[in-house]
C-alpha cells in the first residue's frame, strides 16, 4: 500500500488515478501535481504550538499567564499575569500540557499553551 495515492484535496475521493506528471480525481475533474504533497511531506513534522491568542512559541520564550490556575496538589494558584520564562515546548502533550516550565514560587511544572501568551 506504500504507493497507494493520495485521496483528491478537493473533494476528499480515494479513486485518485495518475495521468503523467498530474494526479486526477475522476469524481470532481480535479488535477494537481504529486510533487506538491511529497513537499509536503518531506518537510519536518514539527507540532507547532500557539499561545492563547495565536502567537507561535519557541523553546526559550517567555509568557505570562492569561488567567488563574489552580495547582492540583500544591494548594495554590498561579496567577493570570505571572511571567514564566525559558519555556520548553514539549512534543508528547500529555492531556494538553505541552509547555514545561519552571513557575515562580511553584517549581517545574507542565503549563498548557492555551493559558499562556506570548510576552513581547
Ligand atoms: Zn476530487
Amino acid at each position: 500500500m506504500s504507493d497507494q495515492l493520495p485521496a483528491c484535496p478537493e473533494c476528499h475521493e480515494e479513486y485518485t488515478y495518475e495521468s503523467g506528471a498530474l494526479l486526477v480525481c475522476p469524481m470532481c475533474g480535479h488535477e494537481w501535481s504529486p510533487e506538491v504533497a511529497v513537499e509536503t511531506e518531506a518537510t519536518p513534522a514539527v507540532a507547532v504550538i500557539r499561545d492563547a491568542v495565536g502567537n507561535v512559541l519557541t523553546d526559550g520564550d517567555t509568557v505570562t499567564v492569561v488567567r488563574d490556575l489552580k495547582v492540583k496538589g500544591a494548594g495554590g494558584v498561579i496567577k493570570v499575569g505571572t511571567k514564566v520564562t525559558d519555556i520548553r515546548l514539549l512534543e508528547d502533550a500529555v492531556d494538553g500540557h505541552d509547555i514545561d516550565a519552571r513557575v515562580p514560587g511553584f517549581g517545574n511544572m507542565q503549563l498548557k499553551s492555551s493559558v499562556v501568551k506570548k510576552a513581547t
